[in-house]
């Protein structure tokens, strides 16, 4: 499997966080890598394609160590050159409306918690717009086919390409 993680210490990575990059001992490196195994299915198969694709990121947990500090809403990727952070949002747990309903299926108590966790990310990913990053936001169901997988990531990868138009020819996926 490709890895999912990118250490790459050069200036246009991670400016802020060289320091603490070069610190990293090999064994905190190697946790921060293995940090991946908490990724669900999905993320993973998004994280492959992307990185198949020329694109490098980090995760929330790769980010947060090599900077020490916590990334806002913790995307499941960071495109840092490209300002660009992804989240890969189960139906279930990120309210979903179109896959359950929750008033029908739920107690109340749990109602009020899917509630919650749709008003917090709603919340993180408007602070993160008006900072100045591209928030993108792929729904689990629209990866539950290959040809619908397909078309989720290429509409992934020319948004991120709008961010970064001088990188555009690095990326296989848009010369098909
Ligand atoms: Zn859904």
């Amino acid at each position: 499997m490709a890895p999912l993680n990118c250490f790459c210490t050069t200036k246009h990575e991670v400016t802020a966080t060289r320091k603490r990059t070069d610190s990293l001992t090999p064994d905190q490196r190697r946790r921060a890598m293995q940090s991946n195994r908490g990724r669900t299915k999905p993320e993973r198969r998004v994280a492959s394609a992307l990185w198949r694709s020329g694109f490098r990121f980090l995760s929330s947990e790769g980010y947060r160590t090599l900077s020490g500090r916590r990334f806002l809403g913790s995307p499941d990727l960071i495109l840092v050159r490209q300002r660009c952070v992804i989240f890969v949002d189960g139906c279930f747990w990120h309210g979903c409306q179109k896959c359950h309903d929750f008033r029908k299926d739920l107690s109340p108590s749990w109602q009020e918690k899917i509630r919650a966790n749709v008003l917090r990310d709603r919340r993180n990913r408007a602070r993160l717009r008006s900072s100045g990053w591209t928030v993108l936001v792929v729904r689990e169901h629209n990866l539950t086919s290959e040809a619908r997988f397909a078309r989720e990531i290429r509409r992934v990868i020319e948004r991120i390409a709008r961010n970064s138009p001088v990188s555009r020819s690095r990326y296989p996926g848009l010369n098909s």
